[in-house]
């Protein structure tokens, strides 16, 4: 190459590198919805246009939640028409911030608790059992879902400390399951993230099993990218101390076990979970 044609070279070389620097410094750009790095978008898997649904959801999260990297509420409220999905954040509720928009949501007969207290009912039996008990006609009427996100621990917390949800009516999701949240690693077989939890009430409240599907999309789309870079298949801890995997760290306390985003189950089935687990450690075989 003679000495014309490297200059020529250099010349074009360093137009390239001016209209590089010509562009803004180079950053991690997020998309504007889900706040992803655009490369791990998940917004093309949530449903076009936003799912109209005739229910509509609050979801009370624990301000820890929201720094979650995985979080699946905003999956939620992107999934469907705004205005459908609204968050209040804190560790009681309500709270002198929100008192006036919450109050008549939480007092609402037409607002469902989805928590697994003694009381709740399984949220199939709901249009079953207004229309048995000739109280308020529910057929036409339309719900409010009631979710706490937080882990368990968390969930727990907000509602001993929020005495106008033990009022509500309450509902729970049976036979809900395995996750399809494989990342987070779930303590027990059948634990939901809030997204899924609430995707698979609102089929049954609506009696529209397509919303279900439409609706935890984002979350295989997520998934999906975790495993393809490498992160693992978490199989649940239950899972793995049944067939003895676990390492032995997991001895150290089971309240770390229940450290899962809110799951209906009864407290007695809880109960029987955590005695299941106690049972599997103590068949480990001890290492030092
Ligand atoms: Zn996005």
């Amino acid at each position: 190459m003679d000495n014309l044609n490297e200059n020529k070279l250099l010349e074009e070389c360093c137009e390239d590198l001016f209209g590089i620097r010509i562009d803004p410094p180079e950053r991690r750009d997020k998309c504007d919805k889900c706040k992803r790095p655009v490369v791990v978008c998940w917004c093309r898997s949530l449903p076009n246009p936003p799912l109209n649904i005739k229910s509509s959801i609050v979801i009370l999260q624990h301000p820890a939640e929201e720094k979650r990297t995985l979080r699946t509420a905003l999956m939620l409220q992107l999934g469907l028409e705004p205005g459908k999905c609204i968050v209040y954040k804190g560790k009681r509720f309500p709270s002198s911030k929100n008192l006036a928009e919450l109050e008549p949501v939480l007092n609402s007969p037409n607002s469902l608790l989805l928590y697994p207290s003694k009381d709740s009912v399984p949220i199939e039996c709901v249009n079953t059992q207004s229309v048995s008990m000739g109280d308020l006609s529910f057929e036409s009427a339309s719900f409010t879902l009631v979710l706490i996100d937080g882990t368990w621990p968390q969930a727990k917390a907000i509602y001993a400390s929020s005495p106008m949800l033990h009022r509500m009516r309450q509902v729970k999701l049976i036979a809900a399951g395995n996750s399809d949240y494989i990342i987070r690693t779930q303590p027990t077989e059948g634990c939901l993230s809030t997204l899924e939890t609430a995707a698979q009430a609102l089929s049954i409240l609506e009696r529209r099993t397509e919303l279900r599907q439409l609706l935890i999309r984002p979350l295989h789309t997520l998934c999906k990218f975790q495993i393809d870079n490498g992160a693992v298949e978490h199989q649940s801890k239950e899972f793995r101390i049944k067939n003895q995997q676990y390492p032995k760290q997991i001895g150290k306390r089971l309240n770390r076990l229940l450290n899962y985003s809110t799951i209906c189950r009864p407290e007695a089935v809880e109960d029987n979970i955590v005695n299941e687990i106690d049972a599997a450690l103590q068949q480990q075989p001890q290492e030092s």
